[in-house]
């Protein structure tokens, strides 16, 4: 089992917008993808970070006010194609894309997967179609980003093996067990968005738990920050999102061998930057 992280594209936008007492000046915000290799079943990605597809599908108003409200950066050296390409990993060897939740920084590379299975939640794949077309943009979804067939190549993950967690995991108890082996459970983290999952497989001797957006950066954890009032706009659940918060700092201040992995966290993509992906 192998795993590694690779930052497709970034945004801007003032720290002060995802942390209460944080600065107003522009900050980095990476988006990561994790591409994991299971033992029998293949490469899976977890998200898909940007893609060109974000500039052409807000080219316009008003979903133009979502490239200017969060202005994606994406060289072409950061397509993720080319990245898998530099690690010998071709297209139609990705087999399953997770997606966390249906913001367009984690979906907007899924065109470019045309023979993936996609696995997400169907209550967040539900409640982002019925949106109309402005709710769906308050709410941070651009419908034009998923593939025509996406509907015929998805498996829920609420209908995979509904598990108990490991204690180690408390206070995070259900998972579902994609593959019924053990090695990755999906695990609910309401709040930020509907339908928002994260991911826990083990590498080595650490687990790794993917944690989307349940919390920004790894810093946000520890110091349990709250966003301002503006994201709570985007948010499905704004209670959910502090208390799915706090039981993310109970289990990273209580266990050391997980490792949580925030997908917009430079700190803690760092953490993982000694994994390897083995060519096939
Ligand atoms: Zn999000």
């Amino acid at each position: 089992m192998v795993i590694k992280l690779l930052e497709i594209g970034h945004c801007t936008h003032p720290h002060r917008i995802i942390d209460r007492r944080g600065s107003w000046r522009p900050k980095k915000f990476p988006a990561h993808v994790a591409v994991m290799q299971h033992p029998t079943e293949g490469f899976m990605l977890f998200d898909t970070g940007y893609a060109e597809r974000f500039s052409e599908v807000t080219a316009k108003y008003p979903e133009k006010l979502y490239q200017l409200i969060t202005p994606m950066y994406l060289k072409e050296s950061e397509f993720l194609i080319n990245q898998l390409l530099s690690l010998g990993i071709m297209v139609h060897q990705i087999r399953y894309i997770f997606i966390s939740h249906f913001h367009a920084d984690h979906i907007a590379g899924l065109k470019d997967f045309p023979e993936a299975k996609f696995i997400c939640s169907r209550i967040g794949l539900q409640n982002a179609l019925k949106l109309g077309r402005y709710r769906s943009l308050f709410k941070g979804f651009l419908p034009k980003l998923l593939p025509d067939d996406f509907s015929k190549r998805t498996i829920f993950l609420e209908d995979c093996k509904r598990i108990k967690l490991k204690s180690f995991m408390h206070p995070f108890c259900i998972g579902y067990d994609l593959f019924n082996d053990g090695l990755f459970s999906a695990i609910s983290l309401p709040g930020h968005a509907s339908g928002h999952y994260g991911l826990l497989s083990k590498y080595q001797k650490n687990s790794i738990f993917l944690i989307g957006d349940a919390a920004f950066t790894t810093d946000d954890i520890e110091k349990l920050s709250k966003p301002s009032k503006i994201p709570n706009l985007l948010f499905d659940n704004v209670e959910a999102y502090y208390k799915t918060m706090d039981q993310l700092a109970y289990l990273y201040s209580s266990n050391h061998d997980i490792k949580i992995i925030p997908t917009h966290c430079y700190r803690a993509s760092t953490s993982l930057a000694g994994e390897k992906v083995k060519r096939q």
